[in-house]
């Protein structure tokens, strides 16, 4: 499928322009950044780990009835999926407390939460991605009330779904972000999932070690980040044992058809 122009360069991911109007191609790389970009490196078969397991987890939400950019996995790094405007807000649910939520309120780290706690940050790096209250998101414009109020619903389904999910393989699902976008569907605005998930926006952590199987691997500079997301996806059944992600060649995926609720 050929690409149009590049449309965005983000540090995971770059997006092109997609063969229909509306659409987008988007391509999974291998760099890998933490710490508001102060950290950087290359991983190499992140970028295929991450398009894999996203596209799994994608299209199981699909299936319990919440919409999603993804229309279908194209090769090993690209994906097509419906070009969305994004919402410059990052959408954090957090099980387990850990990470920014330890650091910024001294809460001990592993804590269980009584419930799922979502938090909103503006997306911007300039400012470090801050911290932002329900108020300023509709102060500002970024999101109206009833689509926050919708994408709160959202992110407590996906939640309750992905812990399942993970919870079946022996994985503890400690947190994630989640990204939304306005698309035109069918003449309408409908708020969609967007962006990815994967083990580079989950924190994952193995229900018996407590070993990490997430990014904080490369944060921390624990080593076998690779081996690490190739655990991921062999656990949901998205690879097999024997497969070294850095070697292989996956064959064509199967159309499928957008679709529509
Ligand atoms: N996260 C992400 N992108 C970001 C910030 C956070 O994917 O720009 C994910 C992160 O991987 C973790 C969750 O959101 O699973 C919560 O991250 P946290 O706020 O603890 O931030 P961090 O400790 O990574 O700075």
């Amino acid at each position: 499928m050929n690409k149009g122009k590049k449309l965005y360069e983000g540090k995971a991911k770059i997006l092109y322009e997609g063969p229909e109007k509306g659409t987008a191609i988007q391509h999974f790389k291998d760099d890998a950044t933490a710490f508001n970009n102060l950290k950087k490196s290359t991983v190499e078969g992140k970028g295929v780990l991450n398009n894999r397991i996203s596209e799994h987890i994608l299209n199981n939400i699909n299936q319990i009835g919440i919409k999603t950019h993804l229309i279908k996995r194209l090769n090993m790094r690209e994906q097509l999926v419906r070009l969305v405007e994004i919402l410059p807000v990052e959408f954090i649910v957090r099980n387990i407390a850990t990470g920014s939520l330890t650091k910024k309120l001294g809460i001990a780290d592993g804590t269980v939460l009584s419930k799922p706690l979502i938090e909103y940050s503006y997306k911007n790096d300039d400012l470090g991605d801050p911290l932002v209250a329900k108020e300023h998101i509709i102060e500002f414009n970024w999101a109206t009330a009833t689509e926050l109020d919708l994408i709160k619903k959202h992110c407590l389904r996906i939640n309750d779904f992905m812990q399942g999910m993970f919870r079946g393989v022996g994985i503890k699902l400690v947190d994630f972000k989640l990204e939304f976008g306005r698309a035109n569907i069918d003449g309408k605005k409908e708020i969609i999932l967007a962006d990815e998930i994967s083990p580079d926006t989950c924190r994952l952590w193995d229900v018996v070690s407590e070993k990490k199987l997430d990014k904080d691997r490369f944060r921390k500079d624990l080593g076998n980040i690779i081996q690490a997301y190739q655990e991921v996806a062999r656990r949901l059944g998205i690879i097999h044992e024997e497969t070294n992600i850095t070697s292989v060649k996956f064959g064509k995926p199967k159309a499928v058809n957008i679709k529509k609720k």
